[in-house]
């Protein structure tokens, strides 16, 4: 089944807001089994949003709009799509008396447009919006169902996940089920060599890889007459692609995420933890800090940011900066070393790099970080070179940090 996504609105055209919709759809519907193969944005005019409509109603099963629906002059995503689909617009008295309500309990005025939002296209079904004023709507139609949602991605969102998903489920009369294989330490491209032929190869399940700072995930999903006939389909795959990635593979369970797994290693292993950070100053201590019951494991963070503070916290040695300079193997060392030391934990993070975009030199340019590693008495310092922005370069560090430490972890210790 093949769904197009058209998001409405001028402020989208001329750049002023970011298309979350597109983003959040694409990939439910994608997650959902449904085939995508076009997205339009066009602005609130009448003419080219029919022309955009009747055109996606040709080719595409599913027709999602977003945006247009409020009671304002240049909302015209409903009208225009009911004169599209040959539908009248007709007072919908259930969204009328909710209007009503909605107004009510605010104590705000409703003014003549407002009613506006409860006329509806004729036969069509209303969905629910317990997060605005603009109900939602779905026109079957002959050629395609077209399924109207507010624009505000807290009203979409929620509407999406409870009506249109478990319509669109429906439809295809089929279960949609998937798994997320996380990998961590494994780039992109790799990962994309590691599993050509299954993606070449893939009907159902099919194979999707998404890149995040610092990980690869790979999702899988299956469409099947049940649940559990869609889980024996994902399995094998699910298998084969722990057997390629080994211990890169950090989780298959959609909420945890690298933090989560690392903090849970760190509660196995019995080990304590505790950060000493230049570059990331705190960024690092607090994405462990997000993982709910890490106080078990998570001692103390050092941002050291001066060569003084790294020194009198962490008892780097002078002749260290001196010799080698703030971002070298050695300071990394040293800072590990320190941290586990002054916390009194048996692991311990560095990171101590040029975040950039100024700062850096030939030699040492913007971007290169080193980051240590110790593990009771193994340590291990590795040098990384990383690009983008100084957000970029911060964040790509944490990550290499999370999975440094699994790995050493890993290494370390028998679980
Ligand atoms: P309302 O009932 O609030 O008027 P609406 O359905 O008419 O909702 P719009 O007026 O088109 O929606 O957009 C309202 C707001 O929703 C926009 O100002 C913007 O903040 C957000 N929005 C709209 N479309 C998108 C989109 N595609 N991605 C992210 N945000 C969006």
């Amino acid at each position: 089944m093949v769904a197009e996504f058209i998001f409405v609105g001028t402020e989208l055209l001329l750049g002023n807001i970011v298309n979350t919709n597109g983003a959040f759809l694409a990939e439910k519907c994608a997650g959902l089994g449904l085939s995508c193969y076009f997205q339009t944005v066009v602005g609130d005019n009448e003419g080219r949003l029919s022309e955009t409509l009747e055109r996606a109603m040709d080719r595409s099963d599913v027709v999602i709009l977003s945006g247009g629906l409020g009671p304002t002059e240049d909302d015209l995503t409903k009208e225009t799509a009911a004169k599209v689909c040959g539908r009248k617009l007709t007072m919908h008295e259930p969204s009328r008396e909710m209007l009503k309500h909605f107004f009510e309990r605010r104590g705000m005025e409703l003014t003549e447009n407002n009613w506006k939002q409860a006329m509806m296209p004729e036969g069509a079904i209303v969905l629910d919006n317990p997060n605005g004023t603009a109900p939602g709507l779905i026109i079957e139609t002959e050629k395609s169902k077209v399924i109207l949602l507010p624009g505000p991605p807290n009203e979409l969102c929620p509407m999406f996940e409870a009506n249109v998903a478990p319509y669109l489920a429906d439809l295809t009369s089929q279960v949609i089920c998937s798994r997320t294989v996380k990998i961590c330490g494994v780039g992109e491209s790799k990962a994309e060599t590691v599993v050509k032929d299954l993606i070449d190869a893939q009907t159902n399940p099919t194979l999707a890889t998404y890149a995040k700072t610092g990980e690869v995930h790979i999702r899988v999903t299956a469409s099947a007459e049940n649940s559990e006939k869609a889980e024996r389909l994902i399995d094998p795959l699910v298998r084969e692609l722990k057997d390629r990635f080994g211990r890169a593979v950090y989780t298959t369970e959609d909420e945890t995420d690298l933090e989560t797994a690392v903090v849970r290693l760190l509660a196995d292993a019995g080990l304590t933890l505790a950060c000493a950070e230049s570059c990331t100053g705190g960024l690092l201590s607090g994405r462990i800090i997000n993982v709910p019951g890490v106080s078990e494991v998570y001692k103390a963070g050092f941002v050291t940011y001066a060569n003084e503070a790294k020194m009198s916290q962490l008892g780097v040695s002078k002749d260290t900066l001196d010799r080698y300079g703030a971002v070298s193997a050695e300071t990394a060392e040293e800072m590990a070393a320190g941290a586990a030391r002054a916390a009194g934990t048996d692991a311990a993070l560095s990171v101590t790099g040029i975040a950039g975009p100024d700062g850096g030199t030939a030699e040492k340019p913007a971007g290169l970080v080193y980051i240590g590693c110790r593990v009771r008495e193994n340590v291990t310092v590795r040098k990384y070179r990383f690009s983008g922005s100084r957000r970029k370069v911060r964040e790509s560090a944490v990550a290499a940090a999370l999975t440094l430490l699994r790995e050493c972890i890993l290494e370390a210790v028998e679980i």
